[in-house]
């Protein structure tokens, strides 16, 4: 999404033709590489992100560097779309995507601005997590998992009849992607005594309270793209921009 905002909003705004940028996204991920060469993800013939690197290639390169990275003075983001908020920060924890939108969700279905952000019961390493968030109006059924083998008994308990969920959030790594294949490694003896996952997860969960702004709808940068550039939530250019459709992954096989 910041691949595509990056070549159509940003080149706009700055003047640099979206044809001489090089998009390079750092990603927790390895499987971002293959989603960076998805055709669907383009416009124009032009690939929302040229190249994408994981986290443990940017530290292999910081230290290649003599980078002495945690000495490094803290610096804000460049403009435009420099800023961010609670609600993306948590996105790296199993249970983060599904609390930010419940953040979003209760304002959007309630027009009450929400007091307690915090939503404790998609918090933590259980490998399923359901809640009922209970919104005044309305009613909605959560769950979350992490992991294929726990997606899968999700998706099993929906097919059986015996669960009905308004809104599921699955990440296949488990812990998310705090803990993702791209990852940097943590020793097996480190491993044996410390919960990656949960100290990862804990690390973004404090800087979430740290934050001015811990909610997405409150990203000023958000509320001007959508006011100056996308229009309506789900209008046209947005769906353009930001929408994808998903097709089965052997079409792809061969590609590099
Ligand atoms: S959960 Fe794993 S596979 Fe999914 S986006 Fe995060 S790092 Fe990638």
């Amino acid at each position: 999404m910041l691949g595509a905002m990056v070549k159509s909003y940003y080149a706009e705004k700055t003047g640099i033709d979206a044809a001489d940028m090089r998009v390079v996204s750092v990603m927790p991920c390895t499987a971002k590489k293959f989603e960076a060469l998805r055709p669907e993800l383009s416009n124009h013939g032009n690939q929302d992100v040229d190249e994408v690197i994981t986290t443990r290639e940017l530290a292999k390169m910081i230290r290649a560097a003599g980078i002495d990275f945690a000495n490094l003075p803290d610096e804000d983001f460049d403009r435009v779309m420099g800023e961010s908020t609670g609600a993306g920060v948590i996105f790296g924890a199993t249970g983060g995507v599904m609390e930010a939108a419940l953040r979003f969700a209760y304002e959007a279905i309630t027009g009450k601005e929400l007091e307690k952000v915090d939503f404790e019961a998609v918090r933590g390493l259980d490998g399923v997590k359901e809640a009922e968030i209970d919104l005044g109006v309305m009613k909605l059924n959560v769950a979350v998992a992490h992991g294929t083998a726990n997606a899968q008994k999700v998706l099993d308990s929906i097919r059986s009849g015996e669960k009905h969920y308004d809104f599921i959030e699955v990440m296949c790594c488990p812990g998310g992607c705090v803990t993702g294949g791209g990852q940097p490694i943590v020793k097996s003896t480190v491993r044996a005594e410390k919960n990656v996952s949960a100290l990862r997860a804990k690390a973004l969960y404090s800087e979430d309270v740290g934050k001015a702004r811990r909610k997405s709808q409150d990203n000023e940068e958000i509320k001007a793209l959508y006011q100056d550039y996308l229009g309506e939530a789900g209008g046209e250019r947005a769906h353009h921009l930001l929408h994808t459709h998903y097709t089965a992954r052997d079409k792809y096989a061969g590609v590099r």
